[in-house]
């Protein structure tokens, strides 16, 4: 389960998430749909604590991200430990954000081993299954700069799943490819929301959201405007500003 409660967060002068509430429960799937700049990519990052929030807190399986309570005191992870912790949650980027210099098994083989301390045979044969459900069984030696960008988005999702995490989060993780490689990237994540996978996906597929989604939650301006079933949000938006967004991107 993941739980945001209260999040906010700044740069400087500039107020980017005011207050941003978020539960996921196992196995459920939401999408996060807004305007750019509206904070989604934030978010995400503050739930990997690949940032930290000013104000509220974060918590995955229970566990508070970045944070470790000692005598009703919190105190912050080390690196290590944070990169320890970051194993319960898979990142898939926009732009895959594949190792270059490492081949489809071996960027799916990496943090396994180095962050988990599995073993490298038992890391090998969990990756070349997982290449086999992203549909690239053919593909395990190949670097990245040989596949297209929908396979090398297929790839990142074997990696992202290959720290058995708790919780997927995907940042537009189909608008940097070419139109027609969209399709086998959100295929392989329906495939996931099916067998159970829970997820937290940013993205302007509004066809996919209302397929895929348990819960669409609308952000504008670092708030959370609305949040409800796909149907209710897509098809009767309550707030004008969700009204809008959605007769731009539909
Ligand atoms: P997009 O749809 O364009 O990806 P987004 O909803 O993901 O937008 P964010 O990337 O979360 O938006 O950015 C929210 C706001 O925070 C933007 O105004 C952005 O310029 C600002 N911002 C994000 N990261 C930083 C940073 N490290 N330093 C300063 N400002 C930042
Ligand atoms: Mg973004």
């Amino acid at each position: 389960k993941v739980d945001v409660r209260g999040v906010h967060k700044a740069f400087g002068t500039l107020t980017v998430l005011d207050g941003v509430d978020l539960q996921v429960r196992p196995g459920e799937v939401t999408v996060v749909l807004g305007p750019s700049g509206s904070g989604k990519s934030t978010l995400l990052r503050l739930i990997n604590h690949l940032d930290r929030a000013d104000r509220g807190f974060i918590s995955v399986g229970g566990e508070l991200m970045g944070y470790r309570r000692a005598g009703g005191k919190l105190h912050e992870l080390r690196e290590r430990e944070i990169l320890k912790q970051r194993t319960k949650i898979g990142f898939v980027f926009q732009n895959f954000n594949l190792f270059a210099h490492l081949t489809a098994l071996e960027n799916i083989v990496e943090a396994p081993v180095s962050a988990q301390r599995r073993s490298r045979s038992e890391a090998t044969r969990h990756a070349r299954e997982l290449l086999a459900q992203v549909g690239l069984e053919d593909k395990a030696d190949t670097y990245p700069r040989q596949l297209s960008g929908g396979q090398q988005q297929r790839v990142a999702i074997a990696r992202a799943l290959a720290v058995r995490p708790e919780v997927l989060l995907f940042d537009e993780p189909t608008s940097a490819l070419d139109p027609e490689l969209v399709g086998e990237v959100l295929d392989v994540i329906k495939k996931l929301a099916h067998d159970g996978t829970t997820m937290i996906v940013v993205t302007h597929e509004i066809g996919f959201a209302r397929e895929v989604a348990d819960t669409v939650m609308f952000m504008d301006a670092g708030r959370v405007v609305e949040q409800g079933a796909p149907a209710r949000i897509l098809d009767s938006p309550t707030h004008p500003r969700t009204k809008a967004f959605l007769e731009k991107v539909l």
